[in-house]
């Protein structure tokens, strides 16, 4: 195995670090304040440095603007956007716009491209997927969807429910997961609506545990009776669950990254504290239940970054239904690291780490959704033992 990157992935990847580093993290709180007021204007002139850097949108083909890195590639540099929670917007690529794009650019129709990746991709506009339903629809398990889509003429109606479609209330589009029949398989069919269309309700947006920051804003919306052409289906009718799953493994596999990244940044913050603060005579960092706390983060967030590495190079080699196990052990794994990096960043810092102060709280706020936004843990959980039972996982690879 070889993890050295190529001469021009190492270069790209020192930009975008230097980038984060001068550009990006010394304005992360003041583009976080001017989005609790809903003004973007440092926001859009970093993603305007960042376009004529040539570092906007690197997961797309060089023909739309990016630079045609696979997904190994973007492991490279998603890691290091990852380090701030504002970083992978500046580069036009985070979740949903990201796993949207992919799966535009995998199934979409040449007009469906240039009607919707096109504008995604040059940043003019944002996305939201709308898969998950409030009870009793589509949660962790999605069959359970209720919102339908039935054909009329030349056209389907949509009716249904949604809510935790991030950054539904801003987006100009929307990909709509809705029943087009009773079977189990081939049941669900994904709908591109606008998100103007007549018959579109956003209720609100979803109070959650943690502030709502950029486009992370976990809208709940009602379809009534909207009316969409044949040419709005995403791929085939009946492909629904199949494109689902398509969409996801990448996407968890890109959110592990961006995880990583942040981990990696809160256990730096913790070793400038520890290697300072005294106590009882001696640095923090010298006494043995801090250093147990570095070591198993340290720990965590290594191994986190192997798997994500591996199962990158699994669908980079075309292998993506193998890969779906080791897409959902990357996936628990990471997500549990974060946490648990976030949870003992604020006991290594006492009652600093707990004050607004600095952002750990904030974070860790933001964070627990890891553990439950693309699966929660224990369907993951599933997943493994399912797959290992069946003989289909190897560990030791
Ligand atoms: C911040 C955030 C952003 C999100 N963004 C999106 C988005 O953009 N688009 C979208 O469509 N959805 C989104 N989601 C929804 C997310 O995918 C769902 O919350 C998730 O799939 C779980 O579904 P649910 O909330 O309905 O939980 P439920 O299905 O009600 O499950 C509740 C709990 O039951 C347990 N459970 C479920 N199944 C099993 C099982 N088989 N075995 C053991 N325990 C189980 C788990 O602990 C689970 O958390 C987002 C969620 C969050 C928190």
């Amino acid at each position: 195995m070889n993890f050295d990157l190529s001469g021009e992935l190492t270069a790209l990847r020192r930009r975008v670090r230097e980038f984060m580093d001068t550009r990006v993290l010394p304005r992360e709180s003041e583009i976080v304040s001017q989005d609790r007021v809903r003004d973007d204007h440092s926001l859009l002139a970093l993603q305007a440095e960042a376009r004529s850097e040539g570092l906007w949108t690197p997961h797309l083909p060089t023909e739309l603007g990016g630079l045609g890195l696979g997904i190994t590639g973007m492991c490279v540099l998603f890691r290091e956007m990852g380090r701030s929670p504002v970083g992978a917007r500046i580069f036009n690529c985070d979740a949903p716009d990201q796993g949207n794009m992919d799966l535009l650019l995998r199934v979409g129709s040449e007009a469906q491209k240039a009607r919707y990746l096109a504008p995604l991709a040059a940043g003019e506009i944002t996305s939201a997927f709308c898969m998950t339903e409030p009870a009793p629809g589509a949660g962790a398990d999605p069959s359970n969807l209720r919102s339908s889509a039935t054909p009329d003429a030349d056209s389907f109606i949509i009716d249904g429910h949604k809510w935790y479609s991030t950054g539904g209330g801003d987006a100009a589009f929307l990909i709509v997961m809705a029943r087009t029949s009773d079977d189990l398989e081939n049941g669900a069919t994904m709908f591109l609506v606008d998100r103007d269309a007549e018959g579109v309700e956003h209720v609100r947006d979803v109070p959650i545990m943690s502030e709502p920051l950029l486009t992370h804003r976990e809208a709940e919306l009602r379809f009534h009776r909207v009316r969409v052409g044949k040419d709005a289906v995403l791929g085939d009718v009946g492909d629904g669950f199949r494109l689902a799953q398509a969409r996801l493994v990448p996407a968890r596999l890109t959110h592990c990254m961006r995880w990583l990244g942040w981990a990696d940044r809160v256990l730096e913050m913790c070793k400038a504290y520890v290697s300072t603060r005294r106590s009882f005579g001696k640095e923090l960092g010298r006494h043995q239940l801090v250093q147990q706390m570095i070591a198993e983060n340290a720990l965590g967030i290594h191994a986190g970054n192997l798997m994500t590495h591996h199962c990158a190079s699994m669908l980079e080699a075309g292998a993506d239904k193998e890969a779906r196990p080791y897409s959902s052990m990357c996936k628990l794994h990471v997500a549990r690291v974060l946490c648990k990096t976030l949870d003992d960043a604020i006991q290594m810092h006492g009652g600093l780490g707990f004050s607004d102060d600095l952002p750990f709280a904030q974070w860790y706020r933001a964070a627990r959704a890891a553990r439950i936004a693309d699966g929660p843990d224990e369907v993951h959980q599933v997943v493994i033992a399912r797959d290992f039972l069946l003989g289909r996982l190897n560990l030791l690879v």
